[in-house]
């Protein structure tokens, strides 16, 4: 499999090539394919495996898509990804700035630190995708009333840790504020709790370990 074989759009092609990515790895030949024809999965991956883009190209491709039918950035997000630092949300942020060069793509950044009012603002303005940390989104659903109805793909990366970080009921909070979306979940290893919470989210998630 290349990437020239997956139904993405040439813009993002041309972005995966500028980003020097010439061949997929292990988990993005797994994980792209499936993600492209709307499974949910449950993969099981670790830092440097390549695990961030196999969710981006996925949300680049649906984002550019969908944009491409409204000829403009969407007035509501249409993907979210959750992780459990701020610091991994910042990297997430810039990998997805770099695929969705030259396509309607904002995304807003929802972490501790920054001030809310900004963050909220950004969301409200109109972005495809929302990159944040379970705690902070949290706050801004419970404290503003903003919609995610129109999330369609919601990426949980490194699902362990949050649980570790004792997230599991703010996850399963922010899930329920969504409806029906496509679930893509990451993890270094697929322990009971991770697989409990990934079936009470999808009863038949798929699950891929490479
Ligand atoms: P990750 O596992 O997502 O943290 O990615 C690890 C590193 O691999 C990042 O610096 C990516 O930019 C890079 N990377 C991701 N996919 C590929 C690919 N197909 N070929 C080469 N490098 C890649």
């Amino acid at each position: 499999l290349s990437f020239a074989s997956c139904n993405v759009p040439q813009k993002l092609l041309q972005n995966i090539e500028a980003a020097g990515y010439e061949m997929p790895t292990p988990v993005q030949m797994q994980a792209i394919p499936a993600a492209l024809i709307g499974q949910s999965l449950l993969v099981s991956a670790e830092t440097g495996s390549g695990k961030t883009a196999s969710y981006l190209v996925p949300i680049v491709s649906y984002c550019a898509k969908f944009s491409h039918q409204q000829f403009s950035n969407p007035k509501k997000p249409l993907a979210m990804v959750l992780t459990p630092t701020r610091e991994l949300c910042i990297q997430v942020e810039e990998q997805a700035k770099l695929l969705g060069r030259g396509l309607p793509i904002k995304t807003a950044l929802v972490v501790g630190g920054d001030a809310m009012a900004r963050q909220l603002h950004r969301i409200q303005e109109g972005v495809a995708l929302i990159v944040g940390t379970p705690g902070r989104l949290i706050d801004l659903l419970t404290k503003h009333d903003i919609e995610l109805d129109s999330i369609s793909i919601l990426v949980l990366d490194e699902v362990d840790c949050m649980l570790q970080r004792g997230f599991h009921e703010q996850v399963l909070q922010i899930f329920r504020a969504l409806s029906h979306p496509q679930v893509l979940m990451y993890s270094a290893t697929i322990p009971k709790e991770v697989e409990k919470i990934a079936r009470l989210m999808v009863k038949d998630i798929n699950i891929v370990s490479v």
